[in-house]
């Protein structure tokens, strides 16, 4: 292992005990979380260790299909990725391996066929989904060393000493360590040596690379061959490391002034958009909070002491604060409870106080109760909540403002507060582009209670877990250009599932 790697060893840990072989062809990076060459740990650490055995690095990005929620949505967004990869590669001088698991040519046996050839496997630390359990099984097939590396926020996930239950303490740390933390940044420019990779060719016979035709083109044809769901059909967004860095950039240019201010109200158009991008890893958090600190001139002099202020901490106008929150906040929070293992789809992990006061009110009558299908085609007497779900179906995003609401009413209207659970998660995950991600489940748990506090006055069903209603979202929201375009009469829906 490299002695001074730049990656810090807070970030890196090794999932078996498979030796470095020197004599490998390359070192491995196997693509799976944080789909993106730019600003990335895993890959920088990958090519440290390709400069010390002096071979090249190979990137490996599988799609497998077999994992819960595959769909043609999901799906077209990573093959978007696939493109910009490719061709970041390419100016990199980096040899790059894009696979499509299709029925017919199962990706079984494929990882432990590159890593017979390596000198050592080089991986992303996701803690959420399926990505964990797969990377276990892997440890044990893979002969040489499997090293996980975590780039997926500005705090190292395992540098945090503990599980935070609330984001004010969870700020503090954050205060604390990030001024020492934006000194070590990930390469924005990766620099390949010692040549490029090479595919051995018995491995390319029996699992060949995606071609740029079927993952541009004929990505129609590739997404209707695979056993996956085609009712989530994809969206306009385009995925990848080109959409997101565009976006980001208008984000940082023109919307970060009126964050603070409109980020609440739907029809201001205020937020970045990035958490798709964000969660295929497309765009990385590090470059999110580089621009905004470059574009606000940000003094580290300036910087106040850490008492977990939620505003005036980094000296920097009210948006860039509001939204260095949200970034570093309220997303490394969700990391922080998914790497300590806090399995949020399951009720009994709710505080303790959320979960007695909604069992209390588990058996309150309601007043309407609705079907998990009613629920997914926006069939509820809400028009507001209506109009929400139809962005999701639609779009595969929900405003946040309105991601809240839609949680607290699925609370509402469902039979039991573990049904409200079950009905969050699958419609978040199946339909949200941003889905299956720590912050999916962190926002679920909020609606039922984590990183709250009790409110007054006791509600039915609700107990003392917070209450948010439709009427008062709507006079204090704008959002009525929101419900004109995702309204009833928006004829949105038509051959939707
Ligand atoms: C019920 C519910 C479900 C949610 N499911 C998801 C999900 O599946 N995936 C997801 O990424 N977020 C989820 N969130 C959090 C939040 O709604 C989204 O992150 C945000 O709306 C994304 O829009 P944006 O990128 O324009 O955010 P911006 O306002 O532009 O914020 C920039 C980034 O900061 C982070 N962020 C912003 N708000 C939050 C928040 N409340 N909690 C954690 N991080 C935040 C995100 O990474 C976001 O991309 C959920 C919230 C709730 C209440």
């Amino acid at each position: 292992m490299p002695a001074s790697s730049r990656v810090p060893s807070t970030r890196i840990a090794t999932l078996n005990d498979g030796p470095v072989e020197k004599s490998g062809r390359y070192v491995l990076y196997w693509m799976v979380a944080n789909r993106r060459i730019h600003d990335n740990f895993a890959l920088d650490y990958a090519l440290e260790l390709g400069r010390l055995l002096q071979r090249p690095v190979l990137v490996f990005e599988p799609l497998r299909h077999g994992y819960r929620w595959a769909s043609d949505r999901l799906h077209a967004f990573v093959l978007d990725g696939m493109v910009d990869n490719a061709a970041d590669c390419k100016r990199y001088g980096l040899r790059y391996y894009p696979f499509v698991e299709r029925a017919d040519v199962p990706g079984t046996g494929l990882l432990a066929a590159l890593a017979e050839h390596a000198c050592a496997v080089v991986t992303d630390d996701f803690p959420c989904g399926f990505i964990p359990r797969m990377q276990r099984a892997a440890a044990s097939r893979v002969p040489v060393s499997l090293i996980k590396v975590d780039s997926n926020g500005l705090l190292p996930m395992a540098a945090a000493p503990r599980v935070f239950k609330t984001a004010a303490s969870f700020r503090r740390h954050v205060q604390r360590s990030i001024v020492d933390a934006l000194l070590v940044q990930p390469n924005a420019r990766p620099k390949a040596a010692h040549g490029r990779a090479t595919i051995p060719a018995v491995v390319l016979e029996k699992w060949p690379a995606a071609t740029q035709k079927e993952l541009t083109s004929g990505r129609e044809k590739l997404l209707e061959s695979l056993p996956i769901d085609h009712d989530v059909v994809p969206v306009e967004l385009r995925g990848g490391a080109s959409a997101g860095g565009e976006l980001l950039t208008r984000f940082v240019t023109a919307r970060l002034q009126g964050y603070a201010e409109d980020r609440n109200h739907p029809d201001r158009d205020a937020t970045s958009g990035l958490s798709p991008y964000l969660h295929f890893g497309h765009v990385s958090a590090h470059r999110l909070v580089r621009e905004i600190l470059t574009r606000e001139e940000f003094d580290p002099q300036r910087v106040g002491a850490p008492r977990g202020q939620r505003e005036g901490f980094w000296g920097l106008s009210t948006g860039a604060e509001a939204v260095l929150d949200q970034v570093l906040v309220w997303r490394e929070l969700a990391f922080n409870a998914a790497h300590f293992g806090v399995a949020a789809e399951r009720f009994e992990q709710l505080p303790e106080w959320a979960r007695t006061t909604l069992t209390a009110h588990a058996a309150d009558p309601r007043t309407h109760v609705y079907t998990h299908k009613q629920f997914e085609q926006a069939q509820t007497h809400d028009p507001v909540w209506n109009a929400a779900q139809r962005q999701l179906v639609t779009e595969g995003i929900i405003h946040n403002a309105l991601r809240m609401l839609w949680g607290k009413k699925i609370l509402e209207w469902s039979p039991d507060p573990v049904t409200a659970l079950e009905t969050m998660i699958e419609l978040n995950n199946r339909w949200a582009l941003d889905g299956r991600d720590p912050n999916s489940y962190a926002g679920i748990a909020w609606v039922l209670g984590r990183y709250d506090r009790p409110w007054g006055p006791r509600r039915p069903v609700f107990g003392t877990v917070r209450f948010m209603s439709s009427a008062s979202t709507s006079r204090k929201r704008r959002i009525r250009e929101y419900l004109a375009r995702y309204g009833e009469q928006a004829g949105l829906f038509d051959g939707a599932a």
